[in-house]
């Protein structure tokens, strides 16, 4: 288990190798382009300083974006330093990362161990829930402000440190007890102060709800870690190496969160690539003995795709020019083509991944397509097209698991369990199944927690034994079917059960296929659900996240090298933690409820993409530091790319050009000349930061569906580091496409002209455009 591959060397390039090999007490900064190896540099340079510089694991923290980032530079990671290396050293996104610190110092900041993760989903509920006595107040001076409104107001304040007293305005601030309900009527607010005072007031409840909640939602987190690093420092002398992937992305909580961990006379090294300046100019500051790195190599991509990519962002005036190289051929050129509407742009996606297939000879499957969208509501007709052609695919960072119904209310059950104070679960779940407890018995039991200091749970449980006088109509019979389950399930936590044990445990006691067939038709999608959160649970792998004291996996690792840095840092246990037993500061239930709020897309999920061939669906932003050897780019158009929101145009070039550059061998991009938007059908067109590059005739591009030759399919082979296809292997696949496709789908021209004569050309009123029609 302790066998550490020495492999992570081979085949790195010169700048590469420097990076890897930097000295470990000296801040580095990689400035690359996308696909020059950055997070290949730090997965290896992690198996650099555990191998050479017998650094130990658990004093490294490695942060990345997205959980998907953070999977694949684990799995990255264990195939250079194994399981057993990989599981000590601290790695997830800074989120986790401050969950997991702000666990086991919880009573620094003066919150409970066993806080809940309120995830943004409960957070809205709860938000809804406070802003309903304000509408009448609302109403009568005609403003709206919708709770996803508050929710991003909240948001930024927090991250920016403000308190709900400098939201509001100022009657609020002279007096922040009187609330804009009880105040004056005919006060003469401008609509700008009734939603600051309003706002406010929402946030200082919200804040009020968590607290009692033992929760802290996702700002929380991060603003509670600042907290943390900041007034007790000595705690992040569990973490002395900190490595940053897509460094340019941190915001301002996150990047002093970086300052606060890796402090200025820290050891770290930072990960970022051109397009930003900001962040950049700031660090080198704040660390002025930084030296910098320059990856200029990308071999991701073929040289078309990368020479588009580049003539994209180039005209990115605040870019820090570099030059980008790759030693792979040109390849087949991207395709930029135009479609009538959405669902023949959707559909012609669809009939292109199987012609593709077929057209690779078999080198490509399902899963080696990707389609990226600006936003997540375009995805709709592209499942749709998806579904029609029988192509399974899977949307990363949609719809998430952690959301189904069915999902919540059992991770709901665990919640109460693990913290009976976290209100939101218990209200989700004291009714479920039914059992007769209507809105105003639960109002009464949460009025009573509240009065006498207790949980709801407590109160329950206390008319349960007798030992309080019941609620009328009479909650004892009902709620004690409630009572048992819970108490059976927490002795059986208590006791150490694992996450997939208690969930069993849970669905037999509450006989939720039962429910499920009762009340939902579509009980067995359902209920698939269920078995894939138990599958879930039982896989779901329990690392203690932070070594502590004797138990720690670390001294089985032994002392480094560089004793004198790191000589003090497994002295360095906590008072508490020499009261409070490891089990209980982390039990496997606390950590798998942890992972599941925090997960932020279908991972662990029956739909883990990892597992299947399917084609993936995904945002932009999701796809960050990924890469798949075809990617498509719908609606590429204005309002679109740009986002008609967007206020800064450049930071949307650069997340068309992150989009371009997750390419490998194949890149499509595609427009509307009409799409639907909000009910009706506009027309649209090209977006501004194409119409360059698809107007002048640099052969950047190409308009039509790409015919593959024998050379593209060896130059794909290069890229994919996959075996071209065999001669008959490919006849074969052609051959089999033909038999089963429409001759239109064959030839992409005859495709075009059979589109054409569904439609009929019409005249734009008032413009010289015209915009095609369905005909009836
Ligand atoms: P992004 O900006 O998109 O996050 P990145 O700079 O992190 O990209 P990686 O994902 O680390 O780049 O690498 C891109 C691809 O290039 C990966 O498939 C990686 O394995 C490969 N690669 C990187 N360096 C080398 C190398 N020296 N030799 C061969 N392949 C390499
Ligand atoms: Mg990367």
């Amino acid at each position: 288990d302790m066998k550490v591959s020495v492999d992570y060397l081979k085949g790195l390039n010169a700048a590469q190798l420097e990076a890897v090999q930097h000295p470990p007490h000296i801040p580095l900064q990689i400035l690359a382009g996308p696909g020059s190896g950055k997070t290949k540099v730090l997965t290896s340079r992690i198996a650099h300083l555990v191998t050479v510089h017998s650094i130990p694991p658990t004093s490294i923290c490695a942060v990345t974006f997205t959980n998907k980032a953070a999977n694949e530079m684990r799995e990255r990671l264990e195939k250079l330093v194994g399981n057993h290396v990989t599981s000590q050293i601290k790695l997830g996104t800074f989120h986790a990362l401050c969950a997991m610190f702000l666990r086991k110092h919880a009573t620094l900041i003066g919150i409970g161990r066993n806080f809940t993760v309120c995830d943004a989903d409960e957070s809205k509920r709860v938000v809804a829930k406070l802003l309903k006595p304000y509408s009448d107040y609302l109403e009568e001076r005609n403003v709206t402000l919708k709770e996803t409104a508050i929710m991003s107001r909240i948001s930024k304040a927090k991250t920016k440190g403000l308190t709900p007293v400098d939201l509001a305005d100022a009657h609020l601030k002279a007096d922040p007890k009187s609330s804009v309900l009880t105040r004056n009527k005919v006060d003469t607010l401008e609509p700008s102060q009734v939603i600051a005072s309003v706002v406010g007031e929402v946030y200082q409840r919200y804040e009020k709800e968590l607290k009692r909640s033992n929760s802290l939602d996702f700002d929380d987190l991060l603003v509670y870690g600042v907290r943390l690093f900041r007034d007790h420092p000595h705690v992040n002398k569990w973490c002395r190496h900190l490595l940053v992937d897509e460094f340019q992305d941190t915001n301002v909580v996150q990047y002093q969160l970086m300052t606060y961990i890796a402090g200025a006379s820290r050891l770290w090294v930072a990960f970022s690539r051109n397009g930003e300046l900001s962040t950049h100019a700031k660090s080198s500051t704040d660390f002025p003995s930084t030296q910098q790195v320059y990856l200029e190599q990308n071999y991701r991509s073929t040289a078309a795709i990368l020479s588009a990519s580049v003539a994209i962002i180039s005209q990115d005036k605040s870019r820090i020019p570099k030059t980008l190289h790759t030693s792979h051929s040109n390849g087949p050129l991207p395709v930029l083509h135009s479609f009538p509407s959405e669902q023949d742009e959707a559909s012609a996606i669809a009939t292109e991944v199987k012609r593709m297939i077929a057209h690779s000879g078999g080198m490509l499957s399902y899963k080696d397509f990707a389609i990226l969208l600006r936003m997540n509501s375009l995805s709709r007709a592209i499942e749709g097209a998806l579904q029609a052609e029988g192509i399974p695919h899977t949307v990363l960072g949609g719809h998430r698991f952690f959301e189904r119904m069915e999902v919540k209310d059992l991770v709901a059950y665990l919640q109460v369990v693990d913290n009976p104070q976290f209100v939101p679960a218990f209200v989700r779940v004291i009714n479920v199944p039914s059992r007769a407890i209507g809105d105003k018995t639960v109002a009464e039991i949460l009025a009573r927690a509240e009065k006498l200091q207790v949980t709801p749970l407590e109160v329950v449980e206390r008319i349960h034994d007798g030992k309080l006088p019941d609620i009328k109509p009479p909650v004892k019979r009902k709620a004690s079917s409630f009572v048992e389950v819970i108490r059976v399930l927490r002795k059986m936590a208590v006791e150490g059960a694992k996450p997939g044990a208690l969930a069993t445990k849970l669905i037999e006691l509450i006989e939720y296929q039962e429910h499920l067939k009762k009340h939902h038709d579509d009980w067995e999608s359902r209920w698939d659900n269920v078995e894939e959160l138990v599958n879930f649970a039982s896989e779901f792998r329990y690392v203690p996240t932070v070594a502590s004291g004797a138990n720690s996996p670390a001294v089985a690792w032994g002392k480094g090298q560089d004793t004198a840095e790191e000589d003090d840092w497994m002295d360095d246990v906590d008072d508490e933690d020499t009261i409070v037993p490891p089990s209980e500061i982390d039990t496997p239930l606390r950590a798998f409820l942890q992972a599941s709020m925090l997960s932020t897309d279908t991972e662990g999920g029956k739909d883990d993409p990892a597992q299947h061939d399917r084609v993936i669906i995904a945002t932009c932003h999701a796809a960050k530091g990924l890469e798949w050897p075809v990617v498509f780019i719908p609606a590429v158009e204005k309002g679109v790319f740009p986002s008609s929101r967007a206020e800064d145009i450049e930071e949307e070039r650069r997340l068309l050009y992150v989009a371009c550059t997750r390419a490998q061998g194949l890149l499509y991009m595609s427009y509307c000349t009409s799409r639907m938007a909000a009910g009706t059908v506009k027309r649209s067109i090209l977006s501004e930061f194409m119409t360059a590059l698809s107007e002048d005739d640099e052969g950047l591009l190409q308009h039509c569906m790409p015919e593959l030759t024998d050379d593209d399919r060896q130059i794909l082979a290069t890229v994919l580091r996959r075996a071209p296809p065999s001669d008959a292997m490919l006849q074969q696949l052609l051959n089999e496409y033909r038999m089963r496709s429409k001759p239109s789908e064959w030839s992409f021209a005859a495709a075009e002209s059979e589109i054409d004569s569904f439609y009929s050309v019409k005249p734009f009123p008032g413009t010289g455009n015209t915009f095609r029609e369905r005909s009836q």
